[in-house]
């Protein structure tokens, strides 16, 4: 009969609560959904609206044993698999006791989990941080990201919510999310947009009286109306605004249609619609935030709104605009240029005409780096500065690049290093073993260096044994997707079959997967071909996955997976290099758990930090990599291997870089891979993996990188306490 704690047992009116965040909303469709299955299973539903299943191997595996083949066919969404679910399985399912007795224990867990309270002194629940951003990577099934940034931003709520800091998210519900990727006959890039139906997505629409709460911002002359959803990741709430409403116009429902779409005004609504309605519908929830922190500088306007607010009710608009400053926090990601978008005066007036029609030249000079140059565009990241405190880069080598970057500014920027969400990125394998030697409650010391010291008591076969069964899986999940992808480009049957059927479990796998962008430079790899046939053939082969989207509009980028292809379907291939089409979080996961070597191999300066490589060292991966980004502060000559790179110029850069790629892979990486006792494991190998293992594990997790977040949410508090707007 019990829904769960904190739920309403069955048939008992609900006590009345009068909150208007989401949480009733979100307490009434449990309710809802628990009406669907056998009462004997109803906590099932508390545990669907809650995204923290999905970093919960116990949560994951109890979904997945209800009706396996279903729960992929629902693209691993827990709501749509009990509405979809027949009822023989679930009533089959609540006759078993091992079945509910395991959902129990989840369940117990789930509520103990968000009754936690936080260790050590923590900011007043009663006014959370806000957090921006305009892409989320949750979970492969809540398709509102695009790549790193995302899923930094997920790893950051589900770290928040694990350490219990008051933390709320807003962002943008993409009726179409970002492209998805087929890879035709020619290695071209076709972009194709699936729906997402948000009543079959654990998210619910936040209402007040029995109506969406919505709110308003005037955009190109027309009010732009936005309803909200809430989803659950955790503690965290996450808030999603949505324009597609019947009341917009048709071109204003289309705003919040894809991620980043290519039309300049339309993005520019995306992102007002994102910082000034974001902060609109914290308010009209009744949130009142202590500090913003604007992750990437999308939502800009989000402290304008809060100063602007303010002066409405007669604070004199520059000391508005200095308490907002001062209560705002800033992350950049990137110093690629297309990262920081500008706008011209002609465009930005004419979306944002009303908000800016008490002064506009006074608001685009605040987007210039000078002011009174006319000529200058409004840039995003240059406004982010500007109506910030504290601003960072997202590793040490980023802090510095960025800082020259933006030197005439005259701002400070330091650097807050990306670390990963490890219960997130880490497989259940490899944490199972880790649980047995790092002792029980090790995953809330990640940050401590002295938790991963006993990695180095793990006896060798163990770990090489993980690291076995990690790429099984990998390889059973590649031979699916080989035959797929190839069937999919119309190739013959036996053909897609045979190809699949070179992958083998025991052959050593480099990865190499990210965003396709033409400074990534993921086809380094295939530039000289005759260096690489040989280390894909031969008596100590490798096999190469590469994986990665580009963005619709960069021809550059699916330029880069086309030469991929090319290599893939020469002359001389021997099928071990394989393009995966469609990287998304689900192949992330399989590709960071099972590769021994991720690769990385982006030009200089230009990799802000990178993650994915982090995430295959929480798996016993080896990075082998540019010394760029994070791998610059991570690699210490005994955990993987670098690459210094130099050249004159491009052409002289990429040519040296992959001579030392090549010469590294020859004579040092798969060497070492081969170099087995009389038991097959191969000693060198695991003692690199452990200095990995203990060197990444506490540098680079989101405990490390929440711990320095919340240090600088601290000192803007303190600074603001007082003041209020
Ligand atoms: C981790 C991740 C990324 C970011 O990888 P980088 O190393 O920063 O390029 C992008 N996409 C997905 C799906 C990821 O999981």
């Amino acid at each position: 009969m019990p829904i769960g704690r904190g739920g309403v047992p069955e048939g008992e009116p609900r006590p009345v609560v009068l909150r208007w965040d989401g949480s009733d909303d979100i307490e009434r469709a449990v309710h809802e959904l628990a009406r669907r299955v056998p009462a004997r299973l109803a906590d099932l539903a508390r545990l669907a609206y809650n995204y923290r299943w999905c970093w919960s191997p116990e949560a994951t595996a109890l979904f997945t044993s209800l009706d396996p083949h279903r729960w992929q066919a629902c693209g691993e969404n827990p709501i749509r698999l009990l509405q979809e679910v027949s009822p023989a399985t679930l009533d089959h399912a609540a006759q078993d006791p091992a079945t509910v007795s395991r959902l129990q224990t989840v369940a117990d867990e789930l509520a103990s989990y968000l009754a936690r309270r936080p260790a050590g002194e923590q900011m007043p629940a009663s006014s959370p941080i806000a957090f921006f951003c305009s892409e989320y990577g949750i979970h492969r099934s809540l398709p509102v990201y695009s790549g790193g940034l995302g899923v930094l931003a997920g790893d950051i709520l589900k770290e928040a919510s694990d350490q219990a800091i008051p933390l709320v998210a807003v962002g943008l519900l993409y009726r179409q999310g970002y492209g998805r990727q087929h890879v035709d006959h020619t290695g071209w890039q076709r972009e194709y947009w699936v729906d997402t139906d948000p009543e079959r997505l654990p998210a619910v629409l936040v209402t007040h009286a029995g109506l969406p709460i919505t709110i308003t911002v005037d955009l190109a002359g027309r009010p732009v109306q936005a309803q909200i959803w809430r989803v659950d990741v955790g503690r965290v709430p996450l808030y999603l605004l949505d324009s597609d409403v019947p009341e917009n116009h048709p071109v204003d429902r289309w705003i919040t249609s894809r991620l980043y779409v290519n039309e300049h005004r339309m993005r520019l609504s995306q992102y007002s619609l994102l910082g000034i309605g974001g902060l609109r519908a914290l308010r009209a929830m009744g949130i009142e935030p202590s500090v913003l922190h604007l992750n990437e500088g999308h939502a800009a306007l989000a402290p304008l709104e809060l100063a602007r607010d303010a002066a409405r009710a007669g604070v004199p608009f520059d000391v508005a605009l200095e308490v907002a400053r001062s209560r705002t926090l800033f992350t950049t990601h990137t110093p690629v240029a297309a990262g920081n978008e500008t706008y011209g005066p002609g465009e930005v007036l004419e979306v944002l005409r009303d908000f800016f029609a008490d002064d506009p030249q006074r608001y685009l000079q605040l987007g210039r780096i000078r002011p009174d140059d006319h000529s200058e565009p409004l840039g995003i990241t240059v406004l982010a500065l500007r109506l910030s405190s504290r601003a960072n880069g997202v590793s040490r080598r980023h802090g510095e690049v960025a800082r020259e970057m933006w030197a005439e500014l005259g701002v400070d920027i330091g650097h807050v290093t990306n670390g990963v969400h490890i219960p997130t990125w880490m497989a259940p394998p490899m944490r199972a073993l880790l649980d047995r030697y790092l002792g029980n409650d090790w995953l809330s010391r990640t940050a401590d260096p002295a938790t991963w010291e006993p990695v180095d008591s793990i006896p060798d076969h163990e770990l090489w044994a993980v690291r076995q069964e990690l790429r099984r899986r990998l390889i059973d999940a590649v031979r699916l997707r080989v035959v797929n992808d190839r069937l999919s480009r119309g190739e013959a049957a036996h053909l897609a079959d045979r190809a699949a059927q070179v992958f083998r479990a025991d052959v050593m796998v480099v990865g190499l997967a990210r965003r396709l962008a033409t400074y990534k430079r993921t086809a380094l790899i295939v530039r000289d071909r005759h260096r690489l046939m040989p280390l894909l053939g031969g008596e100590h082969p490798i096999q190469l996955l590469v994986a990665g989207k580009a963005h619709p509009a960069d021809d550059g980028g699916k330029r880069l997976g086309q030469e991929i292809m090319e290599v893939q379907a020469g002359p001389d291939a021997t099928g071990r290099l394989v393009f995966l089409s469609d990287y998304d979080m689900g192949l992330a996961a399989n590709m960071v758990g099972g590769a021994d070597v991720w690769l990385n191999v982006p030009r200089p300066p230009l990799e802000a930090s990178g993650t994915s490589g982090m995430k295959a060292a929480m798996n016993g991966g080896l990075n082998l990599s540019v010394l760029d980004g994070w791998w610059a502060e991570g690699f210490n000559g005994e955990n993987g291997w670098g690459i210094e790179s130099v050249g004159a110029d491009d052409t002289e850069q990429d040519i040296h870089d992959a001579d030392a790629l090549y010469s590294l892979l020859e004579h040092e990486v798969i060497p070492l891979f081969h170099e087995r006792d009389e038991q097959g494991v191969p000693r060198g190998w695991v003692r690199r993996m452990k200095a990995s293992l203990r060197s990444v594990g506490p540098q680079f997790s989101a405990t490390r990188m929440l711990h320095d977040y919340v240090e600088r949410y601290e000192s803007v508090r303190r600074a603001v306490e007082g003041t209020r707007l």
